[in-house]
């Protein structure tokens, strides 16, 4: 019996961590893509602004060239009444009448120089506009350019985590199989928690794998022996072993062996 439950415990353990491990490598491929979907986006989104503003503009510009076209009109109007008006002085009767159209020819004179200085002062808006729309669709063309590099290394990176990811995702379905629903239960909320998506660690240099709070020896032992479900006592992770410490394999066993295994001298093999 006792024996029969160390196995159970053992392997619930063993299949826990086998998904940890499966659910960390999706995590990873999702990482990996992570910023540059969001980039495309933001991109997307500002050459949408820049559009709408240039298509503003554009607008803006057609509006001011309606303006003038208005006032070339008028000015052509003024024109031809001018000669008109110079047509009737020919066959005027008195001087009375002579000043009268000599006023309506001055008046018109004085519409024709206003629609001028008009269309002058809108032929500085439309070259001012110019320039702003000049610089808006430099800004797009660089936006657009980083826009189809992004694109094409978001395709590369999800072509290449594609066939990854669909493995992993079925070996998941594997070995989602074996592991026991109440602890799948518990391991799913840890994960949702956990900002590194660790639910279940092993004890790494006597401390936890997930939040590296310090486990202790008799604890250690505990875990080792694999008879009941250990969880951290501060980060509530479960403990699926404790992580043998190799030592380098050579220079070893010799005078110092005792003081080398002891001492963190390892980092060299990480
Ligand atoms: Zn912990």
């Amino acid at each position: 019996m006792a024996t029969a439950t160390e196995t159970t415990i053992a392997q619930k353990l063993e299949a826990l961590l086998k998904l940890q491990t499966i659910d960390s490598a999706l995590d990873n491929i999702k990482k990996v893509r992570g910023d540059l979907p969001e980039e495309v986006r933001d991109l997307e989104d500002e050459i949408m602004g820049l559009e709408t503003r240039l298509s503003k503009f554009q607008q803006e510009i057609a509006s001011f060239e309606e303006q003038i076209s208005n006032y070339k009109n008028s000015k052509k109007d003024s024109d031809k009444l001018i000669v008109k008006y110079k047509e009737q002085q020919m066959n005027v009767r008195n001087n009375r009448e002579f000043e009268a159209i000599s006023k309506e020819i001055e008046l018109q004179g004085l519409e024709m120089e206003i629609a001028d200085k008009r269309i002058k002062e809108i032929d500085f808006k439309v070259l001012n506009k110019n320039d702003e729309i000049a610089s808006v669709e430099s800004t797009l063309f660089e936006r657009k350019k980083d826009l189809e590099q992004k694109q094409k290394e978001l395709e590369v990176i999800i072509n290449e985590s594609e066939e990854d990811e669909q493995k992993a995702m079925k070996d998941r379905d594997k070995a989602l199989k074996l592991v026991d629903p109440r602890l799948f239960k518990s391991y799913e909320k840890l994960r949702d928690n956990a900002r590194n998506g660790l639910a279940v660690v092993m004890v790494k240099r006597g401390a936890c794998g997930g939040c590296f709070s310090s486990v202790p020896p008799q604890r250690q032992t505990d875990i080792k022996d694999k008879k009941k479900i250990i969880v951290c006592e501060h980060c509530g992770r479960v403990f699926a072993g404790v992580e043998d410490v190799i030592p380098p394999p050579e220079k070893e066993k010799k005078s110092r062996s005792k003081a080398a295994v002891a001492a963190p001298a390892a980092p060299a093999a990480e």
